[in-house]
């Protein structure tokens, strides 16, 4: 991979043409060197114009096919993004970081069974059935598109959001503008090559640029009907003030600060296994990342021993380097903000950093995994989000306190529970107050099951049918018989 040669994709996708953008340049960077990788420009304010008029056009037809027609045009972007999965992939780990074999082998299967998902979804929507509700009247619903979707992504996944975003968005037969995060938009940009060869014009449209000076007049364009936004909090609060002057429906996938509580009775081994992979998966840039552990007094020593032994065997390093685990994080600003967090527990006194805390020096945007034992709940580490490689522990007295010291959160996307017992199991998953509860794993995600969160997480769901209704309306028409 490192000898192939690259080309960078800088051409937004506006109206069915490949148009250089006419803002402000952005350099996009390498986050294992901190080198320039490219420039890629801004939409101008009249290229955005452009964007969702073209969407807002495209809509009339696009709406109109039929499920099955969509679902052929889908397929086939899932087809491509396997045919070229090798450049997307590259594209991908240098603009994140992420280790080379990690964005192949992980994201771009998971990217390709998304569209594929949502082209069969497409055409197995199931309602309400058809009668007389009122006597010499038929009523049916009906679940129509709502119009043009500006789709609004993070730099963690970019092409993986992207996908989630889009391919429900359009099987349900809407337009979207989408935006990537200004730091990370070159799939976004390879992928709209790709679907302007597939796509009829204006049904896809990518705008490159950052949030106040391209996401907020995104949202806030008359053409626009719904915003769908994968990122921080802070973000999804704005958007939502930006939204509320036109009324649009909005979809908001935020942040999460994941509890993994560990009973006494948990194969600790797995506990280990686990967190060491899916705590620090993709550097801990990760919304449902195995970051916030309890664990339970009698296996608490041994866990914390086990686990900083196994996180200091993580290998760090550059995307192609063999083996690597763990890539840089996506920016000197992201480094600094994990670093402060690990500052301030450790000037608290009372935690201790039993493994990592420490930058790598050298070029890159490089952080040791890190373990902090002795967190107590209160305490900064316990109830923000890093997104960084940064993992607490916690010990909790009993069943009870674990259950409210979990739901004493701002967050509610992911937990999981790890125990033998399948009655505890259960009983504590249903009082967890998170969108997904894994019991004895953590992360694993599947394209037919919903992923969203509740509270500060956000609202509406990526994947599975649960998307497809949120990128839909259901109607109500009667016919006087
Ligand atoms: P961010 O909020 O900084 O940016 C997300 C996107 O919003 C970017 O494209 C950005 O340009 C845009 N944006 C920023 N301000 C805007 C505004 N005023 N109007 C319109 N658009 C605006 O988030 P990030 O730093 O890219 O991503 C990290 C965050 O995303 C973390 O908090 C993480 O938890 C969250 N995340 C959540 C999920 C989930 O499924 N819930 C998945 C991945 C990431």
């Amino acid at each position: 991979m490192a000898n192939a040669p690259i080309t960078f994709p800088t051409e937004l996708l506006i109206d069915h043409q490949r148009v250089r953008g006419e803002g402000a340049v952005e350099p996009i960077l390498n986050p294992a060197t901190g080198e320039l990788l490219c420039e890629v420009r801004e939409a101008s304010a009249e290229q955005l114009a452009r964007a969702t008029s073209a969407a807002h056009r495209a809509f009339a037809s696009w709406s109109q096919t039929t499920p099955a027609e969509r679902a052929g045009m889908l397929l086939k972007l899932a087809d491509a993004v396997e045919q070229r999965a090798e450049e997307f992939a590259r594209l991908e780990s240098l603009n994140c970081g992420k280790p080379f074999a990690r964005a192949l082998g992980d994201e771009i299967p998971a990217i390709a069974d998304c569209f594929r998902y949502f082209a069969g979804a497409a055409r197995c929507m199931t309602g309400s059935i058809a009668g007389e509700y009122l006597a010499g009247h038929t009523s049916m619903i009906r679940r129509d598109p709502i119009g043009v979707v500006a789709s609004i992504a993070p730099w963690n996944y970019p092409l993986m959001m992207l996908a989630w975003k889009t391919a429900p968005a359009l099987a349900a037969g809407n337009t979207v503008v989408l935006k990537p995060s200004e730091q990370t938009p070159l799939t976004a940009l390879l992928f709209a090559q790709v679907a302007a060869e597939i796509l009829p014009r204006g049904v896809l449209n990518v705008v490159c640029g950052r949030g106040a000076s391209v996401g907020q007049p995104l949202v806030e364009s008359p053409h626009v009907r719904m915003v769908s936004i994968t990122g921080d909090v802070a973000t999804g609060r704005k958007i939502l003030q930006a939204a509320s002057g036109t009324l649009k429906r909005t979809h908001l996938e935020l942040g999460g600060k994941a509890p993994v509580i560990v009973f006494d009775d948990a194969d600790v081994a797995a506990v280990v296994e686990g967190v060491r992979t899916f705590g620090y998966y993709n550097a801990g840039q990760d919304c449902t990342a195995a970051c916030r552990i309890y664990a339970a007094p009698k296996i608490h020593d041994r866990l914390v021993a086990d686990l900083s032994s196994a996180v200091a065997t993580l290998k760090m390093g550059t995307q192609d380097e063999d083996g690597v685990e763990l890539g840089p994080l996506i920016s000197d600003r992201q480094r600094n903000r994990v670093a402060s967090f690990v500052e301030r527990a450790q000037m608290a006194g009372h935690m201790e950093i039993v493994t990592g805390g420490r930058l790598r020096q050298g070029g890159g945007f490089f952080y040791e995994p890190t373990v902090i034992a002795g967190a107590r709940q209160d305490d900064e580490i316990v109830q923000r989000e890093v997104f960084g490689p940064v993992v607490s522990v916690t010990r909790f007295p009993d069943e009870e306190q674990v259950i409210a010291w979990a739901n004493d959160s701002e967050y509610g996307l992911a937990s999981s529970v790890w125990t033998q017992d399948v009655g505890r199991a259960m009983r504590v998953a249903r009082r967890l107050q998170y969108g997904c509860t894994w019991i004895n794993t953590h992360f694993m995600l599947v394209n037919e099951m919903p992923h969203g969160g509740l509270k500060s997480s956000g609202y509406g769901k990526d994947m599975s049918m649960y998307a497809l209704e949120d990128y839909t309306v259901p109607r109500h028409v009667m016919v006087k018989l």
